[in-house]
């Protein structure tokens, strides 16, 4: 195997140094040690949904598409983006199309999964009950280990203890299963796998470092097996998709709107809502399956036969949706009377959308308005200030085109901003008339900008050097580097050459780039209309 990519979700060196200083993560301690490492900055916003479809395309999320779990759905409310959103060749697409072997377990948006040469197992944001891997016979083989993506439990574990040992046994079971399928396909070029435990416990428990110090060794020792089992030939990568750190504050940014007299409330709370829609690739009617079942056609049966016959890629066409009802606040946006909204998911890291004419259902906003308002808003949010304290709530605060570039920035939200230091929870919940409020659950986490970057191996330096700031769209050129193949042009990151052996083979070797063909740039284009056409006979 070349290459071994291990994440841990909001894996920080703010809980790692500590524990190697003294010792206690000897394998993670040692791949620092005799390799190179270096602070990984995420995207912007620092989350699980645009961060992972960085890493795995090498692009800003104006080239992808993903700039947050959700994105707009019907009317005003949300959908969850999956990895059909993705509009990006994925690394291990790439790598697959050129002959190499990959297995990818629990990565994030990875559902549903990508046929490759190897195999897929998706991993957060997989709908319950669906087909989590590709090719079929694993997902039955996994499924009969008791391998699953899903974290259900966590929400029964009502102490930090017992929060620790149920994700203990998940990580450890996911690991065993990475193992298992490393054994199967020995002959693998690319493996990855993601802990996203590291994220659970540290947004649930964040000031509990004796519960987190616990699950970070016992994932040094699921590492260990894993770097064990690939061999001496693999240089290993561990990385994590956004770094960690306190929640002090809730900033209710829907009533900074309202304040500023762009937002107003109806007391009608039997308006349409809010809701999510998440698309689900279930293959199964329940009664429609019910009735085969009568005739003895299991689901399993079909499955296998249209595995056999290629059908699976339709079957997974055929999408059911769920609505969940999120939570009504009393009051409600009365949208004929207001031009900016909260627009994002709940985070360190929030968006404002304007209500513009034309484009939002109700949208009041004149287009020759846009730039008054979104400026008169970048510059409130700037200044706005905690009540309670008198410092600033916002850190920093972006037009879209100011951190985003490529075809589909016209689906980003019109302002991104960063609360200060990120320790402010930006949120769309009404809290009476306060702009800050403290968080009902204390101690808790959140996401911060500077995740990890490690690499270790025969073709890395070895002496323990840090490296300053790399950025998470870097490791897919990177990647692509070490397997001597052509990194397409239109990649945003870059290849982190310092990070090879001065003199070998690797850091010698001039780096290739591939034009991208007009067959490609047609092929994108009718991707693209297929996707608007979608769109359009779903809403
Ligand atoms: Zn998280």
């Amino acid at each position: 195997m070349r290459v071994l990519v291990i994440g841990l979700d909001g894996g920080t060196f703010d809980i790692i140094k500590p524990l190697t200083a003294s010792g206690k993560l000897p394998t993670i301690g040692k791949l620092m040690r005799n390799g190179v490492y270096a602070d990984l900055i995420s995207t912007i916003p620092p989350v699980t949904s645009p961060a992972w479809p960085s890493f795995m395309t090498g692009k800003n999320p104006g080239k992808h598409g993903i700039f947050d779990f959700v994105g707009k759905g019907r009317g005003y409310s949300k959908v969850i983006k999956n990895a059909k959103d993705i509009r990006a060749k994925t690394l291990w697409r790439l790598l697959s199309d050129t002959g190499k072997t990959c297995i990818v377990v629990n990565v994030p948006v990875t559902y549903p999964p990508e046929r490759i040469r190897g195999c897929v197992v998706s991993g957060m944001l997989t709908p319950p009950g669906a087909c989590y891997a590709y090719p079929l016979d694993i997902y039955e083989e996994l499924k009969k280990m008791g391998y699953s993506p899903h974290r259900e439990g966590v929400k029964k574990c009502s102490s930090p203890e017992k929060l620790l040992n149920y994700l203990v046994k998940t990580a450890s079971k996911q690991s065993e299963a990475v193992l298992y399928l490393m054994d199967k396909f020995n002959n693998c070029d690319f493996c990855m796998t993601v802990f996203r435990e590291t994220d659970i416990i540290q947004h649930t428990f964040w000031r509990n470092k004796v519960v987190i110090f616990e699950l970070y060794q016992k994932i040094d020792k699921f590492i260990h097996d894993l770097i064990e089992m690939a061999g001496k030939e693999t240089n290993v990568i561990l990385m994590s998709d956004h770094g960690f750190g306190p929640v002090s504050k809730f900033f209710h940014v829907n009533y900074f709107l309202y304040k500023l007299g762009l937002l107003e409330f109806t007391e009608n709370s039997s308006s349409s809502g809010d809701y999510l829609i998440i698309k689900d690739y279930r293959k199964r009617k329940t009664a429609f399956w019910k009735a085969l079942l009568k005739i003895g056609i299991t689901k399993e049966r079909v499955y296998r036969f249209a595995n056999k016959a290629n059908l699976i890629p339709i079957l997974q066409q055929v999408s059911r949706k769920i609505s969940i009802g999120l939570p009504k606040t009393k009051r409600v946006i009365d949208w004929k009377r207001t031009k900016a909204f909260f627009s994002s998911s709940v985070g360190p890291s929030a968006a404002i959308e304007i209500n513009l004419q034309g484009r939002e259902p109700e949208g009041i906003v004149k287009k020759e308005e846009y730039d008054e308002i979104r400026e008169l808003i970048l510059q409130e949010l700037l200044r706005v200030k905690d009540p309670e304290n008198g410092r600033n709530i916002v850190q920093d605060a972006f037009r879209r085109e100011d951190i985003y570039h490529g075809p589909y920035i016209s689906e980003a939200p019109d302002i991104i901003f960063l609360t200060n230091n990120l320790e402010y929870g930006a949120t769309d919940r009404i809290y009476g008339n306060h702009l800050v409020s403290e968080p009902v659950r204390k101690g808790r986490g959140s996401h911060r900008m500077n995740g990890i970057f490690i690499a270790h191996g025969p073709d890395i330096k070895n002496a323990g050097d840090y490296l300053g700031r790399s950025r998470i769209i870097d490791l897919a050129p990177t990647i692509l580097h070490m397997f001597n193949l052509e990194i397409p042009e239109d990649m945003d990151g870059k290849v982190l050459i310092n990070i090879f052996k001065p003199g070998s083979p690797i850091a010698k070797r001039p780096i290739k780039y591939r034009k991208i063909t007009e067959e490609e740039k047609i092929k994108e284009k009718i991707r693209e209309i297929r996707i608007k056409l979608n769109r359009r006979f779903s809403s």
